[in-house]
């Protein structure tokens, strides 16, 4: 066997004890003597399953007991239309546009409501976060919807946006659990669970009690009722039974580790190999403000297209793989999350100083 550095934005690398455990547990869950993926999610057996992973969720991020966390299918991208759906009252609401994945919310939104764009960071390719102290937050507003932690452009938000009062919804698909939330700030905070969770399939929502009614927009599928999933504790139809069951697996993973301060701390120091390098190297530079860089998604070019290629290709010969950057920001990307080793940072590190060194050489021998 043979494991890679993966660097990929999603689907992503997982705990290799994760991966040993439900390798384990494939052929024979626990005495059931079949695996999750064949049994019924009504059984007694998935229904643990369930309730526990719930239950480790709601352990590891702190949630209160008038939140209802919610696992449903469709992704992160379904979510950008049953927002609105359920939430949009008044039917507007105020985004802010911080790269492709709040964009997309932000258009999808159009189709039911008044969608306001308040603040954008577009003029400089999504490099920063834009200021949110004071936004033109609309007063009829359902709800403010940000992004995060914006996945393709590697910038995460340090402090929340002042909404004056109004519901946050917020998109955390690539900063879920990678450190302590505090989950009253939000109406609703989700996130699709391939990119620092689980497998690719399943997205969960963390729900205020009182957003989850009947009065939704009129034309609103049932499925795609908030109110569908929360009474039938999200097995109103099959879910999806194996993504419950790694993504429970990976919380208690996330709990053996100490929880989501302890992951903020190694999540920080494992960035910060990777910062300062950039801050140091004369060929690699960073590409987002530095008070606005995310702890998981780091981009990074060499300013030349043909030696960023050069680089991606020799790095993947070396064992570092996906670590080409997003089409619309180029370059390279480098995707750290809950289950990247520092040890695969540092040598990462070390493979691109080796790199930049035999480049540089080459340059002065010209
Ligand atoms: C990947 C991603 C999405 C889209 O997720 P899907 O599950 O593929 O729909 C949405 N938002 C963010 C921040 C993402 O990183």
């Amino acid at each position: 066997m043979s494991r890679v550095y993966n660097f990929s934005a999603g689907p992503a690398v997982l705990p290799e004890e994760v991966l040993q455990k439900v390798q384990g547990e494939m052929m024979d869950y626990r005495g059931s003597g079949m695996s999750v993926m064949e049994m019924s999610h009504r059984s007694k057996v998935f229904d643990n399953i369930i309730q526990e992973a719930e239950q480790d969720l709601r352990d590891l991020m702190g949630i209160p007991d008038n939140y209802r966390v919610l696992f449903m299918q469709g992704g992160a991208s379904l979510q950008f239309s049953m927002i609105p759906m359920n939430l949009m009252k008044n039917r507007v609401a105020d985004y802010v546009l911080t790269g492709q994945w709040s964009k997309k919310a932000w258009q999808e939104a159009q189709k039911y409501g008044t969608a306001n764009a308040v603040a954008s960071s577009a003029d400089k390719t999504f490099s920063y976060i834009p200021d949110c102290s004071d936004l033109p937050i609309d007063e009829k507003a359902d709800y403010v919807y940000i992004c995060e932690n914006n996945t393709i452009y590697g910038t995460k938000y340090k402090k929340l946006p002042n909404t004056k009062g109004k519901l946050l919804v917020s998109d955390v698909s690539s900063c879920f659990l990678s450190e302590p939330v505090n989950v009253s700030d939000y109406g609703i905070i989700y996130g699709g669970v391939q990119k620092n969770i689980g497998p690719a399939g399943m997205v969960i929502s963390i729900i205020r009690e009182d957003l989850i009614t009947d009065d939704v927009m009129e034309f609103t599928p049932t499925m795609m009722k908030f109110k569908t999933h929360a009474d039938a504790g999200s097995l109103y139809n099959t879910p999806n039974c194996w993504c419950i069951y790694v993504c429970g697996e990976v919380f208690k993973w996330l709990k053996a580790m100490g929880g989501l301060s302890v992951m903020k701390e190694r999540n920080e120091k494992k960035a910060a190999v990777l910062y300062d390098y950039l801050d140091s190297s004369r060929m690699f530079h960073g590409t987002v403000v530095k008070e606005d860089r995310s702890l998981m998604n780091v981009p990074f070019v060499t300013g030349d297209k043909e030696l960023d290629a050069k680089f991606v290709k020799e790095a993947e010969a070396a064992g570092f793989v996906n670590l080409k950057g997003h089409r619309t920001v180029g370059g390279m990307r480098a995707s750290i999350y809950n289950a990247m080793p520092q040890e695969g940072v540092e040598k990462l590190v070390a493979f691109m100083k080796e790199f930049e060194e035999r480049g540089l050489k080459k340059n002065v021998s010209v």
